[in-house]
């Protein structure tokens, strides 16, 4: 195919698969199946690959991410972004419009452009003749940071526009979290042994930061268009201007409504304080523009916010009890949670008597006291949680809320891992609590799925000394089971059954069943890919883990720890004798072979690996090992002590000499 086609087609797809993600991301209707959604972009991506010349960083291939930023840049605002000024009621809304007649010289009625106020965070993207070119966070209104590779993940934020845009400009907006998935990213990760998120705000904004763009293509984000920036920009009215920034392809909600006076605004406000449960995102209040231009700019900015807009904010639904004690949870990896125990109060409808507590930090920043009255407020979130204390009604003596110090179950002193708000119990293979919640966790249905057997048999075989690890269940014996309580004849046939026909459940699986803290399903299926057995798995060196996709620094580690343990050698061991699926059914590791035919000569003593494991690594990934440096040598991967015969061949072939660590560059 000659260059000149090629590049049509590229331009060609880039084209077909931005109108597609428009449709399915925006507009909501799909006009293809995602089978051949998938077969664009793969089209378009091997074209990318053997034409690296038309490389554009706004294709929609880059869309998965994979960039790295360490540090993001701290980068002025071309336009300040201003914060909004708030009100509560009607009167306020009336002296506000009063105020802007009052500049404006005139009482006839004014036109205003009413929006949701969006509970997220708000960033300002710069396009340049329609193509996407940086993102800022808000940052302190003057400076921001800039989140471009992260914002380009995002598929509601447009990378190329369509129709007659402005030149360059700039566009504001919200990314956030829509409540199923914050919920359902909750919990992968409790299931995964960690500490939930606390609501999609935060959790949004915190995605934002994250330095892997893979993983924030991950999350569910989405982006709300709703104001430009610019200078001499043509239009005349800020509904115009929503109109226009959804024909250039922005995300646009057509929640959106121009009225005419301030009567319809209070109607707008009614309408969805009602209606607002019924939204998949959060609001916390609708914001109220003037929607002329020219009267805007006559009535200018404050310090702080502009006088033409102004948000009503919806008071959060809220409620007042006493908290009347805090009991500590132990979860499965030994996590601490507190928990609120109140007198039981009705919030939306349900009956509330626990709240959760989050952590240490979090009953420090509200200065807890045992009897404190308490509001109590439901967000996104799946339990409520603790806003504020009342602190005027607390009655005297009164007793703070001491975090404890030691296990509520085996009594072990707490732990704290640096930088994390959770405490820990360390005694994981003596806690009751987290070896019976390991083996909950075991036999759970995203796990081995055992049938016939559940939670409270568990606790009921641990009662009784039948079982204190998920291998034990693979020794049970009927003789033992049916002198049980509850446990009859075919109660016990049924348990048996499960328990074999588990050893079926694919390695994934178990793996996941392991409870490895920080491994939830997707990591569990993402290393039975990389390393297609556990004993792979368990010899991996921190720098072949990291080398996966989504697998971070703390996985890694985690995975280590766990893994040098002895009884969990032991449990893996006992595991693999009873015929549990420990190696992947596919068997060849499914590793990028960016190795394929380079010969790599390795050579020398290294810091972070034994020279088995870089022969290893660069085998998995498809290389050849080499014994002596020749012409046909295409690297060679060079330790402390390296051959002084070897160096001096390597460097009259030209041959590049590298280092562990660019070693582990080369790989990812
Ligand atoms: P505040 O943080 O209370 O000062 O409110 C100002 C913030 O509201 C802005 O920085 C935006 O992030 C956010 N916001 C959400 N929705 C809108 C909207 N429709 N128009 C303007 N700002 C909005
Ligand atoms: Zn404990």
């Amino acid at each position: 195919m000659s260059t000149h086609s090629t590049a049509e087609e590229i331009a060609a797809l880039r084209a077909q698969i931005n109108a597609h993600n428009h449709r399915y991301y925006i507009e909501d209707a799909p006009i293809i199946s995602d089978y051949d959604f998938d077969q664009l972009l793969k089209r378009l991506e091997k074209l990318e690959q053997e034409h690296p010349e038309f490389f554009d960083p706004n294709s929609p291939t880059q869309r998965v991410g994979g960039g790295i930023t360490k540090q993001f840049e701290n980068k002025p605002h071309r336009f300040p972004m201003y914060s909004l000024a708030n009100s509560y009621s009607k009167e306020e809304l009336v002296q506000w419009e009063k105020r802007i007649q009052k500049m404006a010289a005139s009482t006839a009625p004014i036109a205003y452009t009413c929006e949701l106020k969006f509970d997220g965070a708000s960033i300002n993207l710069t396009y340049t003749n329609g193509k996407f070119v940086q993102g800022l966070t808000r940052g302190d209104g003057s400076f921001g940071d800039d989140v471009t590779t992260n914002l380009k993940t995002i598929p509601s934020i447009p990378l190329q526009l369509k129709d007659n845009y402005p030149e360059t400009f700039e566009i504001r907006g919200e990314i956030v979290m829509p409540i199923a998935g914050f919920n359902a990213l909750n919990e992968k990760r409790v299931a995964a042994g960690e500490a939930p998120y606390m609501n999609p705000r935060n959790t949004a904004a915190g995605t934002l930061k994250l330095q892997d763009s893979s993983s924030v293509a991950q999350r569910p984000l989405l982006c709300f268009s709703y104001a430009i920036a610019g200078e001499q920009l043509p239009y005349k009215s800020q509904f115009e201007v929503l109109q226009k920034s959804r024909d250039w392809g922005f995300n646009v909600p057509d929640t959106a409504v121009k009225v005419e006076n301030l009567q319809g605004v209070l109607d707008y406000i009614a309408y969805w304080e009602e209606h607002r449960q019924q939204l998949p995102y959060e609001i916390d209040g609708v914001v109220i523009k003037v929607d002329d231009l020219d009267l805007q700019e006559t009535l200018g900015f404050t310090a702080k916010a502009p006088r033409w807009a102004i948000s009503f904010k919806f008071k959060a639904e809220q409620v007042f009890t006493r908290l009347e004690q805090v009991t500590y949870q132990v979860g499965r990896t030994g996590a601490i949670t507190p928990v609120a125990n109140l007198t039981p109060v009705l919030l939306s409808g349900t009956k509330v008597k626990r709240a959760s507590l989050h952590n240490a930090d979090q009953i420090e920043k509200l200065d807890l006291r045992l009897g404190d009255m308490v509001y109590v407020e439901k967000g996104g979130e799946i339990i409520p949680k603790i806003t504020g204390v009342k602190s005027d009604q607390r009655g005297y003596p009164t007793d703070k809320v001491r975090f404890i110090s030691a296990c509520p179950d085996c009594h072990s002193p707490l732990q704290k891992i640096e930088g994390e708000a959770q405490h820990f119990c360390g005694n994981s293979t003596g806690c009751p609590t987290q070896i019976v919640g390991r083996m909950q966790h075991f036999i759970s249905r995203k796990a081995m799925d055992i049938e016939g057997l559940g939670g409270e048999t568990i606790q009921l075989l641990y009662d009784h000394q039948l079982v204190r690890t998920p291998a034990d269940l693979y020794t049970l014996k009927y003789e033992e089971l049916i002198v049980l309580e509850r446990m009859a004849d075919k109660s016990v046939r049924n348990l048996l059954e499960g328990v074999a026909a588990s050893k079926k459940q694919p390695f994934a699986k178990v793996l996941f069943g392991l409870g490895i803290r920080y491994v939830g399903e997707t990591v569990a299926k993402k290393l039975v890919k990389a390393f297609s057995s556990i004993d792979l798995l368990m010899t991996a060196s921190f720098e072949a883990l990291i080398a996966v996709d989504e697998i971070g620094d703390r996985i890694a580690a985690s995975i280590i720890s766990y893994f040098e343990i002895p009884e969990h050698r032991t449990l893996i061991q006992r595991l693999k004798s009873y015929g549990l699926q420990l190696e992947a059914s596919g068997g060849v590791p499914q590793h990028p072979q960016h190795f394929e035919g380079l010969k790599f000569v390795v050579s020398g003593v290294f810091k972070q690996h034994s020279r088995e494991e870089i022969k290893a690594l660069i085998e998995q990934y498809g290389g050849t090992i080499v014994s002596g440096v020749s012409s046909k040598t295409n690297y060679v991967v060079a330790g402390e002590g390296m051959g002084p015969s070897k160096r001096t061949k390597a460097e009259q072939h030209n041959i590049p000499i590298i280092d562990e660590v660019a070693l582990s560059e080369l790989v990812s």
